[in-house]
């Protein structure tokens, strides 16, 4: 190669630390050299969200799937069509003089992961069973450390965020991670996503990648689940078969609302 060297570095935001750190632009994850948490390296946005470290592998969590659900083993009758590990965005609201590693605070999901099995987190709705994300994200150390840059998340769907915080009381949009002690922070989350087919009817489940947990209702499939699975579809296909970078071509109506977070997130820096 001749010529200049391109800088292949940018400026960003760590939501973990909210440290501002020089990171290379040209991967997907990241480490922040101030708190050391991996981090989802989105081009164009400064923020940059953390990871909370899986612990439990595919395999781990399918074997808890099957027991949980007590699936038929016999040759033929379960099979699994497709399993990735994604990463789910999810709102944390952050009170800095109140932080601590016992108190509990509101998380809701920053995305409709449902057609896949992944219930959403809503101000009513905080408790699932099986998913860990609020007592996971309190602190960093409670997110634990990737080693090697996120290296074990290669093959990792991120999916973006594309419902905002909302609630009562809650800003629309994020308030300024600048100044604010209070704050909505945005954090990924990891969870195994399987399809897979019970005498030929096909189900969609989701396993908490830190506690190896299913994330529940598990139930038996109905007809009313049958509907939904199959209006959700084309999301799940995508989340199960597709690179995240098809995703705004693939679904208009879900980018522009991905493109209005990605304004609000881009405002954070001016305000
Ligand atoms: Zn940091």
């Amino acid at each position: 190669m001749t010529g200049q060297v391109a800088d292949l570095t940018r400026l960003g935001r760590c939501l973990g630390c909210r440290g501002k750190i020089k990171v290379a632009s040209d991967r997907a994850f990241v480490s922040c050299p101030l708190c050391g948490l991996t981090l989802v390296n989105t081009p164009g946005i400064a923020d940059l969200p953390a990871v909370v470290a899986p612990k439990a592998g595919q395999r781990a969590c399918w074997e808890a799937l099957v027991r949980q659900l007590d699936l038929p083993s016999r040759e033929g009758a379960t099979e699994v069509r497709a399993s990735r590990l994604l990463l789910a965005p999810f709102w944390r609201h952050v009170d800095e003089a109140k932080r601590s590693v016992s108190r509990a605070a509101m998380v809701v999901s920053a995305a409709d992961l449902s057609p896949v099995g992944l219930p959403r987190l809503t101000p009513e709705r905080q408790r699932i069973s099986g998913l860990e994300v609020e007592k996971r994200t309190r602190t960093g150390d409670a997110m634990g450390r990737i080693p090697d840059e996120g290296q074990e998340l290669a093959g990792a769907s991120v999916v973006q965020a594309m419902l905002g915080p909302g609630g009562p009381g809650a800003p629309a949009i994020p308030a300024s991670v600048a100044d604010s002690p209070t704050w909505w922070q945005l954090v990924y989350y990891p969870v195994w996503s399987f399809h897979y087919v019970v005498y030929n009817k096909e189900h969609f489940h989701v396993v908490d990648a830190v506690s190896g947990q299913p994330i529940g209702p598990a139930r038996p499939l109905r007809i009313g689940v049958i509907a939904s699975a199959a209006a959700g579809s084309l999301l799940a296909g995508f989340l199960l078969l597709e690179p995240v970078a098809g995703f705004a071509a693939a679904l208009p109506a879900l980018a522009i609302s991905l493109a209005a977070t990605r304004l609000a997130m881009q405002s954070q820096r001016g305000a």
